[in-house]
């Protein structure tokens, strides 16, 4: 274990070692605390560490060391080798979920109130898009949705309605792999007094820091790429205010309840550890891919950030390590052509979600967005032959074969 002192220099360093404090047994790692209280040695000390004045768990809630392990790791992650405004590394708190919606329910509902609005593009997660356009407005929080791509948009809203109050972007985003500039948006948003709240799920941090460009809020699905094995449903809220995390964010995430688990929380801290060998292979296997279906017969269109014809491609160079391991791409032949596709696979797997070893592709027309009206699906580029993938660690001769046969 390395010791706190040590001047860690490598990302993946960083993944292993990160967050990790050593446990009082001496396990090697830090072990699956199943435990719902802590006890105290007398009844002065329940009082201090009610009363903060000493540090210790009391339930689990409230915190577990487990979940603070995880919790660490990602938010060192997220700041490694960021400084903030004084010149001195970048510090940051997370606090750990039960899921990604989990997290985003905390960060909206820590900083909104009836009368605000958020601002933010129109192509979101599913469960994201659901929550602002119907949970928020029956709170009283108004929702102003545009196309973020265009600065000039994003301006007028933030420069004329002064109840838009939180600025939040998903990047890149579902299905069409689509991105944001946060720097240009984030310095928007400061310009006009916003917070502004980061979905970095598909990216993670090894691909991308948005806290380097000023963001106040990031949240993960850490279920995707972070646990990278698909054994845990989990997210997190960081941010970057130290004070409001560790009241205000803290209270609120112990109100809602939608804490995390230790048995998952483990799950997560050791799929971390290979966070960066296995984006590296994921980003390599996504380019590959992405070639091979460019100059396929049987595709239509590419949607890929790595791939200059993609719009966005000189955002994700810019503001990405790696393009990125989603694509989605279009069978010529509309439904029918994607849905036999995917039931001709006999490699890749047939399911939603995304991030884990395994290559994973869904059709969205028959699955994630099987009851959206087909106007309403075209609006977010879901045409009825789109499939959406996410480019697992299989050597790459294996993917293209499975899609050379699944594509004949
Ligand atoms: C999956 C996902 C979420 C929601 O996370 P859960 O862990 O399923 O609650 C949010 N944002 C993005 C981009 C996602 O992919």
């Amino acid at each position: 274990m390395a010791d706190q002192s040590f001047p860690i220099t490598g990302f993946s360093s960083l993944a292993i070692h990160g967050g990790h404090e050593k446990d009082p047994n001496y396990a090697h790692l830090t072990p699956i605390y199943a435990s719902s209280t802590y006890v105290f040695d007398e009844a002065e000390q329940g009082m201090r560490r009610f009363s903060g004045q000493e540090k210790g768990y009391i339930y689990s809630r409230w915190g577990n060391p487990s979940m603070t392990e995880a919790e660490q790791k990602i938010a060192a992650m997220e700041a490694f080798g960021l400084k903030n405004e004084q010149g001195e590394p970048l510090e940051l708190k997370g606090i750990l979920h039960a899921s990604g919606m989990a997290a985003i329910s905390t960060l909206l509902l820590a900083n909104l109130k009836t009368g605000d609005k958020i601002l933010t593009h129109f192509s979101l997660y599913g469960g994201t898009e659901e929550i602002i356009q119907r949970l928020l407005p029956s709170l009283g929080i108004g929702v102003v949705i545009d196309d973020l791509r265009d600065l000039n948009r994003a301006e007028h809203h933030l420069k004329n309605d002064p109840s838009i109050r939180m600025l939040y972007i998903e990047t890149p985003a579902n299905p069409t792999i689509q991105c944001v500039d946060i720097e240009e948006l984030t310095s928007l948003g400061k310009q006009y007094g916003k917070i502004i709240a980061c979905d970095n799920t598909f990216a993670t941090p090894y691909l991308q820091q948005p806290f380097r460009f000023g963001v106040d809020f990031v949240i993960h699905s850490t279920t995707k790429f972070l646990n990278g094995h698909g054994t845990a449903i989990g997210g997190i809220l960081i941010g970057r205010d130290l004070p409001f995390m560790n009241t205000h964010a803290t209270k609120i995430h112990r109100l809602l309840g939608g804490n995390s688990n230790a048995f998952d929380a483990f799950l997560l801290i050791n799929g971390m550890k290979t966070l960066e060998v296995r984006m590296e292979r994921h980003c390599e296997n996504a380019r590959k891919v992405a070639e091979y279906l460019s100059t396929h017969p049987a595709v239509a269109k590419v949607n890929y950030n790595g791939l200059p014809s993609h719009p966005d491609y000189a955002i994700a160079l810019k503001q990405m390590r790696h393009p990125g391991a989603m694509l989605s791409f279009e069978h010529k032949n509309g439904l029918s052509g994607g849905t036999q596709f995917m039931n001709k696979l006999k490699l890749c797997t047939r399911t939603v979600s995304l991030g884990t070893c395994d290559t994973l592709l869904s059709h969205p027309a028959s699955m994630t967005h099987y009851g959206v009206k087909a106007e309403d699906r075209l609006k977010y580029g879901i045409t009825d032959g789109l499939i959406r993938m996410s480019v697992g660690m299989e050597n790459i001769e294996d993917i293209l074969n499975d899609f050379d046969q699944a594509l004949s």
